[in-house]
């Protein structure tokens, strides 16, 4: 018997008429298969219950990740509730209930373990159970969260640990797109993707997909479809690159406002300086994305420019001020008003040209570049962030990718 995972995102059951929309999908799928529909919270929810913790100004731990994922078992309740109903034999279950273990890094949990032999038992007596997304339960039997937007990496965790014929992913999009709609509306919707250039597009800022879920679904070859719960027609695949039958050169353009800008001026220009203050940041558990260093005119001293997560900046800053003696560095400078700007696809590879292209686009608008990153697939370049639209607008042309 067949086996599908779909996840709905939170828009998908954001009310009781979308929750029974939901209920219609799932009625049609099932025919002749045995369903797992993991959701998350109606939208709006998790936002609410954060606002919650921030407004006693609690910092326990164990307390907030069970505010946090409390939205996902009224949802799942709710559906599971409206199926029965319709004479379909479904079952509800948490997290804990599976039971998805995970480590105990509270509000960024990883799934170590899902039990696929209790799967298994709960579908050889129900033809649909109903998952809640994002939450998961630690050694000490405490409920963990997986990180926002977590119930992505549930619905393919679990799939990979049932060996799922299919993971369709519904939400309020009807696919990956080859940038964002609402920033230019001549954006394509992308039939099929590789793992790798999912995973350069979330991380630098195409909000489809949780990170975790797209390298979870690459690791375990696990084809994933991208789809909206409204139009229903077919949306994205995300699929291993051996099944690309073409190669684009760039099939994306993302960008991102989450990171901001921190330079040191002034340091020395000898060995064992990066590794100190690279050093530094990493044993705080500090994410460092780009780097640049250049060397000053007296060939003595150096400036080094680097970005981190928004929410890290302050800290960061202040760890660096903390350690003026080690580093010897004369000023320090931050930036919050940067934006990232990224041109993702599998092609880049093979050919040449195209780190030049985004250069001479970005010039002929008069895009000053503060910082460059690359990788295989994707180059990365930092800029003013009052630049965003034409940049993003301007590239998305240069390289073709609008609707002809
Ligand atoms: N409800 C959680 C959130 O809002 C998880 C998810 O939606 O994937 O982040
Ligand atoms: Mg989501």
């Amino acid at each position: 018997m067949k086996l599908v995972v779909m996840k709905f995102g939170g828009t998908s059951v954001g009310s009781i008429d979308k929750i029974n929309n939901v209920a219609n999908i799932v009625e049609k799928e099932l025919n002749d298969k045995k369903l797992i529909v993991v959701l998350s919270a109606m939208s709006g929810v998790t936002n609410k219950m954060q606002e919650y913790i921030d407004e006693i100004e609690s910092n326990e731990i164990i307390e907030n990740d069970l505010i946090l994922t409390s939205g996902e078992a009224v949802s799942v309740g709710l559906l599971s509730a409206i199926l029965k109903k319709r004479n379909i034999k479904s079952i509800p279950l948490l997290g804990w209930q599976i039971p998805i273990i995970t480590d105990s890094n509270y509000q960024k949990a990883k799934i170590l373990n899902i039990d696929k032999n209790r799967i298994d038992q709960f579908l050889k007596n129900y033809d649909v159970i109903v998952v809640a997304g994002f939450q998961g339960v630690n050694i000490d039997g405490n409920i963990t969260s997986l990180g926002r937007g977590g119930s992505d990496t549930t619905a393919v965790a679990v799939a990979a640990a049932v060996d799922a014929d299919r993971c369709d992913i519904y939400t309020d999009v009807d696919g990956v797109y080859t940038t964002d709609p609402n920033l230019e509306p001549k954006a394509k919707k992308i039939n099929k993707l590789a793992f790798e250039e999912m995973l350069e597009m979330s991380s630098t800022g195409a909000k489809v997909l949780h990170t975790r879920s797209v390298e979870l679904a690459m690791k375990n070859n696990l084809t994933l479809q991208v789809l909206s719960s409204i139009t229903k027609q077919s949306g994205t695949f995300v699929v291993d690159e051996n099944k690309l039958i073409e190669k684009e050169i760039v099939s994306g353009v993302s960008y991102s406002n989450n990171e901001s800008k921190l330079t040191l001026s002034g340091i020395a220009d000898k060995p064992g300086i990066s590794a100190t203050i690279f050093g530094l940041l990493a044993n705080n558990n500090i994410n460092v994305d780009m780097i640049v260093q250049n060397t000053s005119q007296d060939g003595i001293t150096a400036n080094i420019t680097f970005t981190v997560p928004n929410s890290e900046i302050h800290n960061a800053k202040k760890l660096i001020e903390e350690n003026k003696k080690l580093i010897d560095f004369k000023s320090i400078e931050t930036d919050t008003n940067i934006s990232k700007i990224s041109v993702i696809g599998m092609g880049m590879m093979s050919q040449s040209g195209v780190a030049k292209k985004m250069f001479t686009t970005l010039a002929d608008n008069s895009i000053n570049i503060l910082a460059i990153s690359t990788s295989e697939i994707k180059i990365s370049v930092l800029i003013d962030k009052k630049f965003t639209k034409i940049a993003v607008k301007s590239l998305h042309d240069a390289y073709n990718l609008g609707s002809k």
